[in-house]
């Protein structure tokens, strides 16, 4: 243990450093709990607050889920993606559910997840970052408290972090959200082993198997880069070069960043890694080429410098429902040093989304925010091209990633009460939103996606043409449905012919 002679240095130096950093941005003072003062949205009520604080308590003592260099990591692939150089593609469940920590479920979402890549590469001529909506994906917001099941009102599903599914289950458990750091933790595990196993060797891409892709034209396609992938591979290999770097990749994690509770015990003040050791989480070979910290970074790279990391998770982002500026979720997501999303919808006015890239990213740090659009397909036309404007037109040109979620604007219910979504629909969004961005002189710098590698019937559409008859065949969703392989093979594909053209 460190002496008290050695720790009140150390101390004061925190002190300095965060007195330096609040003044540099002349915002008032920020901490982890600084949040609690402030009105909040989809907050639950916890019956049991001496388990709530027993939770907290053993959250803030577990190590971190992630590591700073881990996060810088993926900041500065972001700046990359917001000067075009890169494409992001993020994807997986609407709510992750305890269940899903299994073998099964992990391969085929990474799988699928590097599939899309191998298109996406191939199509855009870019490199491809990776996030799963994975490893902690567990709090919903919800539009109302209570539903009524069989006739009873009940509270609703908030997520597996503070209640269950089953009707009897709805109470809130505070004991959950340990569960949730422990099952985290059990898949990015698992995540990580597999790909330093080698699940991402480029020299096997049809090993990655279209296990329900029927569909030939989709098979064909996508045979056919693979095999143009493993000519080209021979071909290096015969040239011997630089063969290591093709059997991994990086794998980033995120979820929305709903519950303050859980994300602030987990927010840690730690060393910023320096400049030159910035390694990729999940690969086995060190990169020859590690990303570097930000070029724009004022601070003297000898110096080391503490800031605030979430470790829940390498992204996290803020949702529809609770980005209003003066309140809780803004407050915590200004004080950490992690890339961030914001999502934007119909709702959002354009003055506000200047407002929060202020608040939110004051010294327009490239790649620091990804603006995450979700306006429906009916509306995108009318309200993308001004928001754009707005932000290129300002001191954040060229500074945020523009993704585009085609999922959340264009659910629907059914007649008899499902919940799902029209595959053209979801397309639409996606096909106007890179013509839109193409028009406007922006770059359309990647996707949100909710999807499974199961075959579910979800959504409705697509190639296979399902109807609302078929959305019971495999309809297994407990929040907003998915894209099945299929259909989100066909989106990855939409994106490659774009830039390809
Ligand atoms: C989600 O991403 O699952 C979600 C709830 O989205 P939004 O906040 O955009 O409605
Ligand atoms: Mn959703």
């Amino acid at each position: 243990m460190a002496s008290q002679q050695q720790q009140r240095p150390q101390q004061a130096r925190q002190q300095q450093e965060q007195q330096q950093y609040h003044h540099h941005h002349h915002q008032p003072a920020w901490s982890p709990a600084s949040w609690r003062s402030k009105p909040i949205k989809q907050s639950p009520a916890y019956p049991d607050q001496q388990k709530l604080a027993k939770a907290v308590g053993e959250l803030s003592r577990l190590p971190p889920l992630v590591h700073p260099n881990e996060i810088l990591a993926l900041k500065a692939h972001l700046r990359d993606v917001a000067h075009g150089k890169a494409f992001l593609l993020q994807g997986g469940d609407c709510a992750e559910l305890f269940d899903y920590c299994q073998q099964d479920a992990i391969e085929s979402k990474i799988k699928l997840l590097l599939q899309m890549s191998v298109v996406l590469i191939w199509g855009t001529n870019k490199r491809v970052v990776r996030i799963g909506r994975m490893a902690g994906q567990y709090a919903k917001p919800r539009s109302s408290a209570t539903e009524v099941v069989d006739g009873r009102e009940i509270p609703s599903f908030r997520g597996d972090i503070l209640n269950g599914y089953h009707v009897d289950e709805r109470d809130i458990d505070p004991g959950r959200l340990l569960k949730a750091y422990h099952l985290s933790g059990a898949t990015l595990n698992y995540i990580r082993a597999a790909i330093a196993s080698g699940i991402a060797d480029l020299h096997r891409p049809l090993d990655w198997g279209l296990g329900h892709v029927k569909d030939p034209v989709l098979k064909e396609k996508y045979s056919a880069i693979a095999s143009s992938i493993q000519q080209t591979l021979r071909f290096l290999q015969v040239i011997n070069a630089r063969p290591g770097e093709l059997e991994t990749v990086e794998f980033f994690t995120s979820h929305e960043g709903l519950l303050l509770e859980y994300e602030q015990p987990l927010t840690r003040l730690l060393e910023k890694p320096p400049k030159a050791r910035a390694p990729t989480p999940t690969s086995r070979t060190p990169s020859p080429t590690p990303p570097r910290a930000s070029a724009d970074d004022d601070d003297d790279a000898s110096e080391s410098k503490q800031e605030y990391y979430d470790t829940s998770a390498h992204f996290i982002w803020i949702g529809d429902r609770t980005r209003q500026l003066d309140h809780a979720h803004v407050e915590f997501f200004r004080g950490i040093a992690n890339p961030i999303g914001i999502k934007v919808g119909p709702t959002t006015p354009t003055s506000d989304l200047l407002d929060l890239l202020r608040t939110l990213n004051p010294a327009c740090e490239p790649g620091k925010i990804t603006l995450i659009t979700r306006y429906g397909a009916g509306k995108v036309a009318e309200l993308l091209p001004q928001h754009i404007r707005a932000v290129e037109d300002s001191e954040y040109r060229r500074c945020v990633v523009w993704q585009c979620d085609p999922m959340h604007g264009n659910t629907l219910s059914t007649p008899s009460g499902i919940k799902t979504r029209r595959f053209n629909d979801i397309y639409r969004e996606l096909q106007e939103s890179l013509r839109i961005h193409k028009e406007q002189g922006s770059y359309l710098g990647g996707v949100h996606l909710e999807l499974t590698g199961d075959a579910v019937t979800e959504c409705l559409g697509g190639s296979e043409g399902l109807d609302e008859d078929d959305l019971s065949t495999n309809y297994t969703s407990f929040c907003d449905p998915r894209l099945n392989e299929k259909q989100a093979l066909e989106l990855a594909f939409l994106v490659a012919d774009h830039f390809s053209r």
